[in-house]
């Protein structure tokens, strides 16, 4: 068993150890195979790097080898600890991995890192990838991934019954191409203890199954082609209970309670300020703003023009303005995604 001044006593102490990301190779009981679990994208997302620090603790066997990158460690680092999803002057990390498609931009220290993990796991050459994160909002557990392959879907099925298939170029770990099934899975919110004990239950079950793809996927719940719900970077936007005068737009502090939640047209999701709900963008496939055949505004509400079912929604300003307020399914309409 790994003493715990080798590893540390928790997680905290684990990271301090590491000092940097940090690439870990595990024997497995079966040297044949292995599988992969990336960590720490983002440094305030730990219920994925506390699991596998009490795994490693725990001086157990993995089925296969088993290869842990630890990613953003010198954003953990940063005081307080936890307290950064990336370090200030960075970008989003799970933004930086190379896509077909993607704009090409001046490779930056992230990015060249970036490209360092994606050539790390092809070579390894893992049966699966997982990549673990947190919501900044309460949520269930859940999968996110680019394909429903059916050995996708065995790999997810290990965690959630819930998996949204994204088709949108936006630069993410899970859009890189490396012959093996690769599931971020969201365990829930970023201070929820129940996400914790999710993820050390499905990540040790990850790790200890002696077949990731002998059982038939089933019963899980697909959200394909997802629609983003962005916010025009000049707006003001609150999150509160009650209308905030100098926003332009205000969102219930409680829209993280409708997460997976199959929503009806004309229910409310928040107050608008002057600009009615001209801030708000939601993008087609072909890049044409839909947000007017998903939202309408009435009597200073934002509300839904049709039934929906919404996810990833956050309640945290920055996130939404820097990424999104969340992510849609349109049920049943025309709306092109
Ligand atoms: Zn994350």
């Amino acid at each position: 068993m790994p003493q715990a001044d080798a590893v540390g006593k928790n997680h905290i102490e684990f990271i301090k150890i590491l000092g940097g990301p940090t690439w870990i190779t595990i024997d497995g009981k079966d040297t044949s195979r292995q599988r992969a679990i990336v960590t720490l994208l983002h440094g305030n997302e730990p219920s994925g790097l506390k699991a596998i620090h009490q795994f490693i603790l725990s001086g157990r066997k993995p089925e296969t080898n088993l290869g842990i990158f630890v990613v953003s460690v010198n954003a953990a680092l940063l005081h307080p600890y936890f307290s950064h999803r990336y370090l200030p002057g960075e970008a989003d990390f799970n933004r930086c991995f190379k896509v077909k498609g993607f704009k090409e931009s001046r490779e930056s220290n992230q990015e060249i890192l970036a490209g360092k993990i994606s050539n790390t796991l092809k070579s390894y050459a893992p049966e699966a990838i997982i990549d673990t994160h947190n919501t900044s909002a309460h949520s269930d557990i859940f999968g996110v991934t680019v394909s429903s392959e059916k050995t996708v879907l065995q790999v997810a099925g290990l965690f959630s019954r819930k998996l949204v298939v994204l088709d949108q170029v936006l630069g993410t770990l899970i859009e890189q191409d490396l012959s093996c099934p690769i599931v971020t899975i969201e365990f829930g919110g970023f201070l929820d203890p129940k996400a914790d004990k999710l993820a050390q239950n499905t990540l040790d079950k990850f790790i200890e199954a002696s077949s990731l793809f002998r059982d038939e996927p089933k019963d899980i719940q697909l959200l394909e082609r997802p629609l983003r719900l962005e916010i025009n970077s000049t707006a003001n936007l609150h999150y509160s209970s009650s209308v905030q005068d100098e926003a332009d737009i205000t969102i219930f502090n409680t829209i993280d309670q409708m997460n997976f939640s199959k929503i009806d047209a004309n229910v409310s999701i928040g107050w608008t300020g002057n600009n009615g709900i001209n801030d708000l963008t939601v993008r087609s496939k072909d890049g044409n703003c839909i947000a007017e055949e998903l939202f309408h505004e009435s009597e200073g509400f934002i509300l839904t023009k049709i039934a929906m079912t919404i996810f990833m929604a956050t309640t945290d300003a920055y996130i939404a303005t820097n990424d999104c307020l969340m992510y849609l399914c349109p049920e049943n309409s025309d709306v092109s995604a």
